[in-house]
């Protein structure tokens, strides 16, 4: 499989280090709110990654962390009244809600920075014993200078990275580059005691403390998005490669940026959308189908439109698999027929597709494709003369195929049913309004669809037909 490298800037042949095995680390949410569309991105991505590489074969050991300490947790928590721990353990339990809703497998290890502060302040020394790091009145920090791989990800050098930088008030730092590994605990902030007094670590620290502990100090993949690739990961790799004297991660993996109706996300513009938002308007199956619909690297536009064009696909999907299974249900004749065995090879030719899109840096935009490819031979070549042998050989084709995406695999009534409740509210209200052509025209859609309405005392309620 190729991968493409942000370390290299080019794809490259994906090599474990060790053979049939696959160490992956993913950043994981900072659990201050419900995550967001963008969030959303990455975690299904590369959640993809990972089931193909599992498909592949690979024994796959996947490590997502949760920022359970940070400065937004504490801020949630004095407006709310609670601690930061409570904030934290209501967001993580909000999180797995929508990572099952947008079929996002639980990682092998999920660690909690808090649950993690020995062996932070363990490293953060390990560095100020080897001269990486200088404590300033509590605070510690990297020293980049002392590092000479710094900017090798984000591909700067240091007097670029040193102009680029936004001149800080903070007279502490050597070099205006230096970040935080351990923040001297202030007012009304949790904290933990330290070599250099009670505080807390900084952001970066926690992934490099992390990966090392569960994965060890050199890893195949580290992901993200990439927002994160500077200066968060180049920092990880400040940390790690200056206290091992190892490679960090042989794979740097980035997905690109989503834009909201062509608009950048921001709380200001109004457009920021939580994935719970999404989930009261459609399934979140959709938006994972939506997201796997573009190739990770590039960016993606989020907007009803293509929301409801990823619903359509969608459904088309699902009405192929339960048509053919209705199909299987009602064949008789059960061996393979002569003129079905000459189809054989280009029923395979789809997967063949599939795989070489995946091989391909992950081209989901194109396996997808090759999904619908195959449900249109589908339609073509199955029917009711069919054999029960060659009818099943379809079915798991599409089933194995759908299965690496973790697509297609709920009850179609599952995404649907929204739509009709939505559909029977419309009525609802039009009725109110004396609108009752509108209720007819609602009632006779969803007649076509085999949804029939009932209206009884407790309400409308419906069945199909
Ligand atoms: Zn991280």
């Amino acid at each position: 499989m190729k991968l493409y490298n942000t370390l290299t800037r080019t794809k490259e042949e994906f090599i474990p280090l060790e053979e049939g095995k696959v160490k992956m680390y993913v950043c994981g949410p900072t659990v201050y709110n419900y995550i967001h569309i963008g969030n959303a991105r990455p975690f299904i991505m590369f959640d993809t990654l990972r089931r193909y590489l599992q498909y592949k074969g690979y024994d796959v050991t996947f490590v997502q962390n949760f920022t359970d300490v940070d400065d937004k947790i504490i801020k949630r928590g004095h407006e709310e009244g609670i601690s930061p721990e409570e904030v934290a353990n209501k967001y993580i339990d909000e999180y797995f809600v929508d990572a099952d809703g947008l079929g996002i497998k639980r990682a092998d290890v999920h660690p909690r920075v808090t649950d993690n502060i020995q062996q932070i302040i363990d490293f953060v020394k390990d560095l100020e014993d080897k001269g990486y790091a200088y404590e300033v009145n509590g605070d510690v920090y990297f020293d980049t200078k002392k590092f000479e791989g710094y900017g090798k990800l984000s591909k700067q050098n240091q007097d670029e990275l040193e102009a680029g930088a936004r001149i800080e008030v903070n007279g502490q730092k050597r070099h205006p580059m230096d970040f935080v590994l351990w923040k001297s605990k202030k007012e009304g902030e949790p904290g933990w005691n330290s070599p250099w007094g009670e505080g807390r670590p900084g952001w970066h620290i926690e992934c490099s403390v992390m990966s090392n502990r569960y994965l060890g100090e050199t890893i195949d993949i580290h992901a993200g998005g990439q927002d994160l690739a500077f200066p968060h990961h180049e920092n990880e790799i400040a940390q790690s490669e200056a206290r091992s004297g190892k490679t960090f991660s042989n794979y740097w993996v980035h997905n690109g940026y989503i834009n909201i109706n062509n608009e950048k996300m921001s709380k200001s513009k109004g457009n920021f959308f939580t994935v719970r938002d999404i989930s009261k308007q459609y399934d979140l199956e959709i938006v994972r189908f939506f997201m796997l619909s573009a190739h990770y690297r590039n960016p993606v536009n989020f907007s009803d439109e293509m929301l409801n064009q990823a619903k359509a696909g969608l459904e088309r999907l699902y009405n192929a698999k339960e048509k053919l299974e209705f199909t299987i249900s009602n064949l008789s004749e059960s061996s393979i027929k002569d003129e079905e065995k000459e189809l054989i090879g280009e029923l395979e030719s789809y997967k063949t597709k599939f795989i070489n899109a995946m091989e391909d840096d992950l081209n989901t935009a194109d396996a997808v494709s090759s999904i619908f490819e195959l449900s249109k031979f589908i339609n073509t070549n199955v029917n009711e003369t069919s054999s029960v042998e060659f009818a099943k050989m379809c079915l798991d084709k599409f089933n194995e195929l759908t299965g690496v995406l973790n697509i297609v695999n709920k009850k179609n009534d599952d995404i649907l049913d929204k739509d009709i409740e939505e559909l029977i509210q419309k009525r609802a209200d039009a009725k109110k309004n004396k609108d009752f052509k509108l209720a007819d025209d609602i009632r006779q859609e969803l007649l076509d669809k085999g949804i029939v309405l009932e209206d009884t005392r407790q309400g409308t309620k419906w069945k199909r037909a």
